[in-house]
């Protein structure tokens, strides 16, 4: 029997089943197109007692470790950072020896941005080769998975921290007990832990079902941080609402005995009750919009592919993956998928073989329409593209709702 991540309830409810995806980071080399690839079902279920949005269908840990996603190619996520290194310097800067570690610290933008506010820092992170963009920052990082026994080796040298962060890693996570218990032995007792994850309020109400994928084993909500904390003698003590990854939350806790009163907490769960996110309807309802919106974007960009029009994509992101695969948009829809990361450019879209190439591609070409794949930072994208905008390019946006855009012309 399969039990909820976080609160450990049975009562778990089936509702998305969008067929065997490749992994959503496994960019292919030319070389490796013939090759079979492997796939995984997609299977999507919600806990109606905290909320929690699971992936079914668990996917061996040793295939993440060479990881694409790199926070320092978006502009927004520099801002985040450095907002971000703001909010906790009171935290992080309270005595020249307070120690701050990141875990899952990805390419160190924000302990980087720790650092020149004169924060002392470690970054804790699987990836070989994105640990080495950290490491060319000036971040020191250990290149390993966190366990509980990692993290109290830690401690041991480092001495305990006063602040752990984790951004855009806790949906990862596949054992978030033993995360916990490697988080209790990296704190210290009057330590915060900060989490910031995409809310699993907005995915359900902004039809993002391509955050869902084999990576993003879980999409929290505040009860399932709540009853998860609560297992491990911690209480949430603050929750803050954020934009990135389209709709975050920036929850803080600490140990059940430091922690203050719970604040606007209950009022969140509330809201999270009042908007259905613990009832199978909510869900049902989920799974039919997203059928209409599939719908919607594939015969809107097969009528415009049949009239003549050229169209290309924006963004090889590893959400954009699930959307490419369940809409099935290969090459006979899109020419190329154009995205600012080199480690992406070259490499191709798993599943749906769409070539990667550098943005500077949408000029030359001059697709008649972009497909905002990674329409959550649409705005960024359709500020940069101001010379294809110019020149009469449209915006195609699949997410939350079918839209064509051209802000030159409307
Ligand atoms: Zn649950």
């Amino acid at each position: 029997m399969k039990l909820c991540r976080t609160c450990k309830s049975e009562r778990l409810y089936v509702f998305l089943e969008l067929g065997d995806h490749p992994l959503a980071n496994g960019f292919l080399r030319a070389d490796q197109l013939d090759e079979p690839e492997l796939r995984f079902p997609l299977d999507v279920h919600a806990c109606l007692d905290c909320g929690l949005i699971q992936v079914a269908d668990h996917v061996p840990a040793g295939y993440f470790r060479h990881y694409v996603y790199v926070p320092s190619a978006s502009e927004v996520m520099h801002d985040h950072f450095r907002g971000l290194a703001d909010r906790l310097a009171p935290l992080a800067l309270a005595s020249p020896d307070a120690l701050t570690i990141d875990i899952g610290c990805n390419d160190g933008l924000f302990l980087g941005a720790l650092q020149e506010r004169g924060g002392r820092t470690l970054g804790i992170d699987p990836a070989t080769n994105i640990v080495e963009l950290a490491r060319a920052r000036g971040v020191e990082v250990v290149n390993e998975y966190l366990t509980p026994e990692l993290g109290a080796s830690i401690r041991d040298t480092h001495g305990p921290a006063s602040v752990v962060v984790t951004t855009n890693t806790f949906h990862h996570v596949d054992d978030l007990d033993a995360f916990m218990e490697a988080v209790g032995a990296l704190l210290a007792d009057d330590g915060v832990f900060v989490v910031e994850v995409p809310h699993a309020l907005e995915i359900v109400e902004q039809n993002e079902f391509d955050g869902v994928y084999h990576e993003h084993v879980s999409q929290l909500t505040v009860k399932s941080f709540v009853d998860l904390f609560r297992r491990f003698g911690m209480a949430v003590t603050a929750i803050e609402r954020l934009d990135v990854h389209g709709g975050s939350l920036r929850v803080f806790a600490q140990g059940e005995d430091q922690a203050r009163p719970p604040g606007d907490v209950e009022a969140w769960v509330e809201e999270e009750r009042r908007r259905g996110l613990f009832e199978a309807a909510t869900y049902d309802a989920f799974r039919e919009r997203v059928g209409r919106l599939r719908e919607e974007l594939v015969s809107l960009l097969g009528d415009l592919r049949a009239s003549g029009a050229r169209l290309a994509g924006y963004g090889a992101s590893a959400r954009g993956n699930t959307l490419l695969n369940y809409y099935g948009i290969g090459p006979d829809l899109l020419d190329f998928v154009a995205d600012r990361n080199e480690l992406k450019q070259g490499l191709y879209t798993p599943g749906t073989h769409l070539p990667v190439v550098a943005p500077e591609r949408i000029l030359e070409e001059r697709p008649d329409h972009l497909l905002v794949i990674a329409w959550n930072f649409a705005d960024e994208i359709i500020r940069q593209q101001h010379a294809y905008r110019a020149a009469g390019g449209s915006f195609i946006l699949p997410l939350p709702e079918v839209r064509v855009a051209n802000p030159e012309g409307t």
